[in-house]
């Protein structure tokens, strides 16, 4: 069996009854169409094929791909690399189910790429480093709350469901693991995921400010106010549905903005 390959985090699941834990969790259903991201030896995928359900492995190591191709003979293989994939062909228009213990270092980039597809996912079960996890399961006004969890909680339902130690892994990863849930929610918050995204980039990056100051770029401080917010906290200090009362209020000056343009720009023409 070839060595383990750091640069693509590989620390393969060792543990049988944390590999049970996690199928339990996932509960697949041979009805299921699933996508799991880096298979690695299969630890997970054996119980996957099993059920007979339509799946879908994406593995970047070539020398994997190999062997996942005699151990697991109709399965779709995709030797790729997941953050260049096109996401939407691979889970094409039926709702898919996403399963992966994930490298750590691609995770973060690697969701916020999926939440971009959530119309046509049913809900990812991913192994993530535990601090991951704890960000985007993470309460407002405490340390791990931040831009990954408000875009995260926008788009999904977060659930933790179980902490996996290092020594489940082989090799030993130095960080724990948790296993997360994350289920599309139906009831998205009525404002632009790309305005409510440049805004917690913004304001995260001066995560010690008052929102007076953070949020200049986008809202002075009467406008927070008209907002129903406190200029004087801190961005760690909003819920999500404070930040989509941000998001709409942003909108809203930018629509009045392009209309004010508008209309200058008729008049020039007309007077000219
Ligand atoms: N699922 C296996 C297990 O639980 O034992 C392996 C998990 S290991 C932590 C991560 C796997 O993801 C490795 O097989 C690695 O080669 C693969 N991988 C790493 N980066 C990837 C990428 N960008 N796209 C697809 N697969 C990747």
């Amino acid at each position: 069996m070839s060595r383990a390959k750091k640069r693509f985090g590989q620390n393969f699941l060792q543990d049988e009854q944390v590999i049970s834990r996690i199928i339990q969790t996932i509960a697949p259903l041979p009805e299921d169409r699933i996508l799991e991201i880096g298979p690695g030896r299969g630890a997970l995928t054996d119980a996957l094929f099993k059920t007979g359900c339509d799946l879908s492995l994406v593995e970047i190591d070539t020398s994997l791909t190999k062997l996942l191709q005699s151990r697991f003979p109709g399965v779709n293989i995709y030797n790729e690399d997941i953050l260049k994939a096109d996401l939407s062909a691979l889970l094409s228009d039926e709702k898919s189910r996403i399963v992966g213990n994930l490298p750590y270092n691609i995770s973060t980039p690697l969701l916020f790429r999926l939440f971009d597809c959530t119309a046509q996912i049913q809900d990812m079960h991913f192994m993530l480093q535990r601090e991951v996890v704890d960000r985007l399961c993470a309460l407002p006004s405490t340390p791990a709350y931040g831009r990954l969890t408000i875009m995260a909680q926008y788009h999904c339902r977060a659930e933790k469901i179980f902490e996996v130690p290092p020594e489940a892994f082989k090799p030993i990863p130095g960080v724990h693991g948790a296993v997360l849930r994350l289920s599309p929610r139906a009831d998205k918050p009525p404002a632009n995921p790309l305005i409510l995204g440049e805004i917690l980039k913004q304001v995260f990056s001066y995560r010690r400010k008052t929102l007076r100051n953070a949020m200049q770029a986008f809202l002075s401080a009467t406008e927070l106010e008209d907002c129903g917010i406190d200029p004087g906290l801190r961005p760690e200090n909003l819920d999500l549905s404070q930040y989509v009362s941000c998001a709409i209020q942003v909108a809203r000056k930018q629509q009045g903005c392009r209309k004010a343009a508008t209309i200058t720009d008729r008049k020039l023409t007309q007077s000219s």
